[in-house]
């Protein structure tokens, strides 16, 4: 009788946040839809595709307008299904069974998750103050027997914390594994290494369009690394991963610089009024929220009543990240950040009764 093996039989598929939500805060996504005028270009771009035919493997006009937007070599860069398929990949192709990976808790949880898929040892590094990251102590580990990898985003998510440019050069030069470095959020921080990826043999950095961009629903992202890593890359992964469709939208939104320079700041402007929002309502309830102070676009709250107050919001259709004991809100726009704090006070008066 067939049974299925231990690494997946007790696994359960990603648990989305229920219901009709009004304002949703709970997924860093953009508060941000694409515009009228790049959605014209997408209708005209995808009436002209073939669809019977499969999607030009190496993602060339995409890739190209990807590095030409962050000023990077297009021979650097490989086109994954969401940064997610990278990860994936990278876990499955470059580490060997049993070999150790790195990572620093809490962390994005991907990575832990695809330690147990691909069978392999997982390290987690503590964080100054449990929030940042420790550079030495990641050497250290990163030193340690049998490790095949280091991975950490950077900033931070969940803490929202970034760990500086020299501090991450510091990793790299200093051990001899794999550094994953996931830029998924430095859009919105000004500490990238993209530049000087092809100077390295052991650094992978990820990116993606899911966050800044503002396209998470078409599911890409990218990987830079010198050409040899590259290479390997491009002959891992399955040869149609990302769909026409994908490829012919992001091509175009990353040919929009200005759209996604100006977007960008919209939505830094709006994590520091959401940042200083949460301060003041800590400086009205100091026992139930600490806000912590980063730079990506959401913020990190300790929070005592965190799953009541993640109830309470759900009820109301607003969703957000419980964490145990912190919770995690997106960036919305002007309107939702204004509904999301007068809901958090309401929450307290009539629930807290404070
Ligand atoms: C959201 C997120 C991703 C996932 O990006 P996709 O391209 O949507 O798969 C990767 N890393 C981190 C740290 C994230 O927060």
């Amino acid at each position: 009788m067939y049974e299925l093996n231990e690494k997946i039989k007790n696994l359960k598929p990603y648990d989305p946040v229920e219901g009709e939500m009004k304002i949703r805060l709970d997924a860093n996504e953009s508060c941000v839809n694409l515009p009228d005028e790049i959605m014209k270009e997408i209708h005209a771009a995808i009436d002209k595709i073939d669809f019977n035919r499969y999607p030009d493997p190496n993602a060339t006009g995409v890739c190209r307008a990807f590095a030409d937007y962050y000023g990077i070599s297009p021979s650097c860069v490989t086109a994954g299904n969401g940064s997610d398929e990278l990860i994936s990949l990278i876990m499955t192709a470059f580490m060997m069974k049993g070999q150790t990976l790195v990572i620093s808790e809490p962390d994005f949880s991907m990575y832990r998750f695809y330690t147990s898929i691909s069978e392999l040892n997982c390290v987690s590094v503590a964080k100054k103050d449990g929030l940042t990251l420790d550079a030495d102590a990641l050497i250290s580990a990163g030193r340690g027997e049998n490790v095949g990898a280091i991975i950490f985003s950077n900033p931070c998510n969940p803490t929202s914390k970034g760990l500086s440019s020299d501090d991450v050069r510091r990793i790299i030069e200093s051990v001899d594994c794999l550094v994953v470095l996931d830029e998924a959020y430095m859009d919105f921080w000004d500490e990238s290494l993209l530049k000087e990826a092809d100077k390295y043999k052991n650094l992978i950095i990820l990116r993606t369009a899911s966050k800044a961009v503002g396209a998470a629903a078409i599911r890409l992202g990218f990987a830079v690394a010198c050409k040899s890593v590259t290479n390997a890359l491009k002959a891992v992964k399955s040869p149609y991963n990302v769909n026409t469709v994908t490829q012919e939208i992001g091509r175009i939104i990353f040919s929009h610089n200005e759209y996604l320079t100006k977007t960008k700041n919209y939505i830094v402007s709006q994590r520091k009024s959401l940042y200083n929002s949460v301060a003041k309502l800590e400086s009205d309830y100091p026992q139930y929220f600490s806000a912590v102070s980063g730079c990506s676009n959401f913020v990190y709250i300790k929070s005592p009543v965190g799953r009541q107050l993640f109830d309470y919001l759900h009820s109301l259709g607003t969703a957000i990240r419980y964490m145990g004991d912190y919770i995690r809100i997106s960036a919305g726009t002007c309107e939702e950040n204004t509904t999301l704090i007068s809901q958090i006070r309401e929450f307290c008066k009539t629930v807290l009764k404070e």
